[in-house]
């Protein structure tokens, strides 16, 4: 999930209209899949839960271990093209350093399987901060990346630029009462490296513009199945797509399958805006972690959702206002919960409006619109060092959209007012 920003909305996409040789929805290729249903916690390849599972934990393991604060993507991209390409997609990554993976149709003599074009996306950045000023003492002064709130940087630990950093904080004894109940904001927050002076910052390789991330490894609960960390917005989502294309690998689809890892969400959704256009795809499916508020303090029936509960479909969603925001595709939304249904995940279904945007919001402002849809997964202690996910919803994300791929022959084209398909 993104900023709240008020950035305006204006969905001025551009003539990016759409190509010669774009594929149509509702246009099933032959030998299309979907036609035998799965049966209940049975995906099509019938691949066991706990293999998913383990995968899962450890490429979103690898993910994590890496620092990726929005605009220094670099190290996180590159472990990701080696992801799609060891699960057989050709890849490519633009200039701005969005990810597109096309899954290979496994027989060659038929590269373009026509059908529908399904674009599914997550984001590549996470949350983080900038240098901004280096004094001579040494202490370094940030400036966010994302919405990070002072009270989650405070006595942290940071990288940065590959360097040990931590946050400073005044002595507990030397505050007074009212400065123990509230973070200092963002500008006066000091990051300390260890160094004496800006000549040996300098020599670090740290100046003005070096990304600071949270320094805080992937770890595991006592109950194996809840797992807390840093940048699980997004890599959980990334790790989800990295599953679906190996489990889809070798697989005849009745369509075109691209994923999307989009830079600077955190930002301002940038990333995806330009993917978007580059991919004109016919619908699309955003899959990002989703705050919820299973917790104590929680306002209750207000920030709905519960992790361990199953994937969520957004069904909407805004910032503040609602200049920048997005409300789900009705033909999009059904056939998610009808995959959902087909393969035995349940889904949860949540409105987020007033609290955050994913990249959905700007995907389906581009060209003449594409439906799009938001599968989220759901975590607690969003944007912090230790955010806290079940990792059985991201299991059940992954089964549902190789149902959801498997099913697209039966997609009719996703129109506003098209009646329930089958
Ligand atoms: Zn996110």
């Amino acid at each position: 999930m993104g900023p709240w920003t008020e950035e305006p909305g204006t969905g001025q996409s551009g003539p990016d209209q759409p190509g010669p040789g774009q594929s149509g929805p509702g246009q099933p290729g032959p030998g299309q899949p979907g036609t035998g249903q799965p049966g209940p916690g049975q995906p099509g390849t019938g691949q066991p839960g706990t293999v998913i599972k383990d995968d899962l934990r450890a490429t979103l393991e690898r993910l994590t271990a890496l620092n990726g604060p929005s605009g220094f993507e670099q190290p996180v991209v590159e472990a990701l093209v080696g992801e799609f390409e060891d699960a057989g997609a050709s890849v490519r990554v633009d200039h701005m350093g969005n990810l597109y993976a096309r899954l290979r149709q496994p027989d060659p003599a038929r590269p373009d399987p026509g059908g529908p074009h399904l674009m599914v996306a997550a984001h590549s950045d996470e949350v983080g901060a900038v240098v901004r000023h280096v004094d001579q003492n040494g202490f370094l002064r940030i400036d966010p990346l994302g919405i990070v709130a002072p009270v989650l940087f405070v006595g942290r630990r940071v990288d940065v630029a590959g360097h040990l950093g931590v946050v400073g904080v005044r002595p507990v004894h030397a505050q007074t009462p009212a400065e123990r109940h509230q973070a200092p904001p963002i500008d006066q927050l000091f990051v300390d490296v260890g160094a004496t002076s800006a000549d040996e910052v300098a020599g670090m390789g740290i100046r003005v513009g070096s990304p600071v991330s949270y320094s805080s490894p992937l770890r595991t609960f006592t109950n194996p199945d809840r797992i807390c960390g840093k940048a699980i917005d997004n890599r959980l989502g990334c790790a989800v797509l990295i599953q679906l294309f190996r489990l889809l690998r070798d697989r005849e689809v009745a369509g075109t399958v691209t994923a999307v890892a989009a830079v600077q969400e955190e930002v301002g959704l940038r990333g995806a805006t330009v993917a978007a256009r580059s991919v004109r795809p016919d619908y699309a499916v955003v899959i990002d972690t989703l705050p919820v508020e299973d917790t104590p303090g929680g306002p209750e029936g207000r920030i709905c959702g519960r992790i361990g509960h199953g994937p969520v479909l957004v069904v909407a969603s805004s910032g503040g206002t609602f200049v920048n925001g997005h409300i789900g595709h009705p033909r999009v939304g059904e056939w998610i919960e009808r995959a959902g249904a087909n393969c035995g995940v349940p889904v949860q279904r949540v409105s987020s409006i007033g609290y955050a945007v994913t990249d959905a919001a700007a995907v389906h402002l581009r060209g003449e619109g594409i439906p799009t849809g938001v599968l989220g997964l759901p975590r607690r202690y969003s944007h912090s060092p230790v955010c806290t996910f079940d990792i059985n919803d991201a299991v059940g994300a992954v089964r549902l959209l190789e149902e959801f791929v498997t099913e697209m022959g039966t997609h009719a084209e996703p129109s506003f007012l098209a009646p329930q398909t089958t």
